[in-house]
C-alpha cells in the first residue's frame, strides 16, 4: 500500500479531531461538502477574527459590512457575471470526468516544467480553439482513466441560480453571490452617507460566496459553497499605486502574523491577457500546496470598473464629492479578496508535524497561539473527587479569559496526543500535590517541557503568555 501523504493525514486528522467532516455523511455525502466540526469552527472563527481584527479594528480607514446573500439579479448584470463569469469545460470522452481545460494547461505545465503556452493564453478566458489546440499536440490525458479524447469545449456560468417567492418562472431568478464584493459596492453610497467618510476609506466583508465549479477538490481548497474575506478599498485614481503597494505589504503580514511560513508564500502577477475584465493589475499571493502552488488572496485594480457600470445599470449616482476640494468623481478600487477555508487549509497543513518522542510518532499542529482552536486544556491527573473539584474551579476561573477544554477521560498520555494534534499549546496538569503546593504542571505544546505555577497566578501567566 502506498504512503499516505500529507493530505492524507490531514484529512484524516481533521475528521478523527472534529476539526472538518464531510457534509451530509449519513446520506453518503455530497460531493466536496464539508462541515466544520468543534474544534474547526473555532479555528475558523479564530482566523476570520484575526483579520477582522488587523485589517478592520486596528485601523481607522476600513469598516465593517454584512450584506444579503441573495440580491437583484441587476446586480449581477452590472457586476459582468452574467455575461462573462464562465469556465471552460470539457468532458473525458472515455469515463464522462468532468474538467477545465485552463486548469489542465496549468497542471501540465506546473507537473512538466513545460513553460509553453496555448495561442492567445488568458487563463479560462483562452479562446477554445487555442486551449483544444494545446491539450491535443501535447497529448494531455484524463487525470481519471488517462484517455486522450476530449469533447468540444463549452463555456459553462458558475453561478448558483434559484427562485425567489413561489412562482419559478424567468422574473423569479436570483442567484447566489458569486462574491461578497457585489454587496459592498451596492452599500457604497449608504456607508459614506450614513457614515460620512472621506476617502481613501474600504469597507470589509467576511460571508458565503458560491460556485457551482466544474472541478471542485483537494479537500476545502475548491468547494461550491466558501468564505471569503475582503476589502474594496476606495480611492481617487491618483493614489491606486501607493495604496495597492501598502495594502500588498498588509497581506503578506496577515499570513506572517498567524504563523504560515514565510518560505510557502510566494506572489504572483497576472499576465495581462489572464486579467479579469474588470481588473487592470492583479497579484496574487499562493501557497506551495502538496499539490503545487495554489491561490490564497487575489488582490486587484478593479479602477472604477463596478461604481460606473452600476451607476450605470442602476440609474443611481454612485460617484463621490470630496468634502473639501468638492471635487467629484468616481472612486476607483482595489480589492484585496482572501478565501477563509483556503487559510484553514493553509493553516493545517502548513503546522502538521511528526515528531518521534521516544521512539513514537508525535504528531502535532504547531499553529500559532492566536488561532490555535483550543488555548488550554484542563487535565485532572485522576478522577478523585478533590482534583476535580480543584480542576473545575481552575476551569472556571480561566474560561472567562480564553478558550478552555477540561478533559478527564482516558490516560494522561491519550489526552496530550489529543491536544497536541489539535494543536492546544498549554495543558495543565491537577495532580494530587497540588492540592499540597496549590499549583499545577503546565506543559508546552511544542517544547514539551514542563513548568510547575501557583494557582493563584494562572490567569496572568496566560495572558501573558497569549499577550500579542
Ligand atoms: P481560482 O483561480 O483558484 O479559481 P479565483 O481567482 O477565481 O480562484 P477569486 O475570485 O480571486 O478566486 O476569489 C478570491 C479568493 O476566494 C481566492 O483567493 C480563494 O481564496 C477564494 N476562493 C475562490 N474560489 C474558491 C472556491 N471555489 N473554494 C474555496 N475558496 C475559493
Amino acid at each position: 500500500m502506498n504512503e499516505p501523504t500529507l493530505m492524507d493525514k490531514v484529512v484524516s486528522l481533521c475528521k478523527r479531531r472534529g476539526i472538518i467532516f464531510p457534509g451530509s455523511e449519513i446520506y453518503g455525502g455530497l460531493a466536496n461538502t464539508w462541515d466544520y466540526g468543534p474544534i474547526g469552527v473555532e479555528l475558523k472563527n479564530n482566523i476570520k477574527s484575526a483579520w477582522w481584527k488587523y485589517f478592520v479594528h486596528e485601523r481607522e480607514d476600513i469598516v465593517g459590512l454584512d450584506a444579503a446573500i441573495l440580491m437583484n439579479p441587476k446586480v449581477w448584470e452590472a457586476s459582468g457575471h452574467v455575461a462573462g463569469f464562465s469556465d471552460p469545460l470539457t468532458d473525458c470522452k472515455e469515463c464522462k470526468h468532468r474538467l477545465r481545460a485552463d486548469k489542465m494547461v496549468e497542471e501540465y505545465r506546473e507537473a512538466s516544467g513545460d513553460e509553453e503556452l496555448p495561442k492567445n493564453w488568458a487563463g479560462e478566458k483562452t479562446p477554445a480553439d487555442d486551449l483544444m489546440y494545446y491539450i491535443k499536440s501535447k497529448h494531455l490525458t484524463c487525470p481519471k482513466c488517462g484517455s486522450g479524447e476530449f469533447t468540444d469545449i463549452r463555456k459553462f456560468n458558475l453561478m448558483f441560480k434559484t427562485h425567489q417567492g413561489v412562482i419559478e418562472d424567468d422574473s423569479s431568478v436570483v442567484y447566489l453571490r458569486p462574491e461578497t464584493a457585489q454587496g459592498i459596492f451596492v452599500d457604497f453610497k449608504n456607508v459614506i452617507d450614513s457614515l460620512h467618510l472621506r476617502l481613501p476609506f474600504g469597507i470589509a466583508q467576511i460571508g458565503k460566496a458560491f460556485r457551482n465549479e466544474i472541478s471542485p477538490g483537494n479537500f476545502t481548497f475548491r468547494t461550491r459553497e466558501f468564505e471569503q474575506m475582503e476589502i474594496e478599498y476606495f480611492l481617487p485614481e491618483s493614489m491606486w499605486q501607493e495604496k495597492y503597494e501598502e495594502f500588498k505589504t498588509a497581506s503578506w503580514n496577515f499570513f506572517k502574523n498567524i504563523g504560515i511560513k514565510e518560505e510557502n508564500l510566494r506572489w504572483r502577477q497576472h499576465l495581462d491577457d489572464e486579467l479579469s475584465h474588470y481588473s487592470k493589475m492583479t497579484f496574487d499571493i499562493e501557497y506551495k500546496f502538496p499539490w503545487g502552488w495554489g491561490e490564497l488572496e487575489g488582490f486587484a485594480y478593479r479602477t472604477d470598473f463596478d461604481l460606473a457600470s452600476h451607476t450605470k445599470f442602476s440609474g443611481q449616482d454612485m460617484s463621490y464629492t470630496d468634502p473639501i476640494t468638492k471635487e467629484k468623481y468616481t472612486p476607483h478600487c482595489i480589492e484585496p479578496s482572501f478565501g477563509a477555508d483556503r487559510t484553514v487549509l493553509t493553516a493545517l497543513l502548513d503546522s502538521y508535524t511528526e515528531e518521534e518522542v521516544k521512539g513514537e510518532t508525535r504528531v502535532v499542529l504547531k499553529l500559532d497561539k492566536t488561532i490555535a482552536p483550543v488555548k488550554i486544556a484542563i487535565l485532572p491527573l485522576m478522577k478523585k473527587d478533590e482534583l476535580v473539584e480543584q480542576s473545575r474551579s481552575i476551569f472556571n476561573d480561566l474560561k472567562k479569559h480564553f478558550m478552555v477544554q477540561y478533559d478527564e477521560t482516558q490516560s494522561i498520555g491519550k489526552r496530550y496526543r489529543r491536544q497536541d494534534e489539535i494543536g492546544t499549546p498549554y495543558c495543565v496538569t491537577i495532580d494530587p500535590e497540588t492540592i499540597e503546593d496549590k499549583a499545577v504542571t503546565v506543559r508546552d505544546r511544542d517544547t514539551m517541557e514542563q513548568e510547575r505555577i501557583k494557582i493563584e497566578n494562572l490567569v496572568e501567566y496566560f495572558k501573558e503568555k497569549y499577550s500579542r
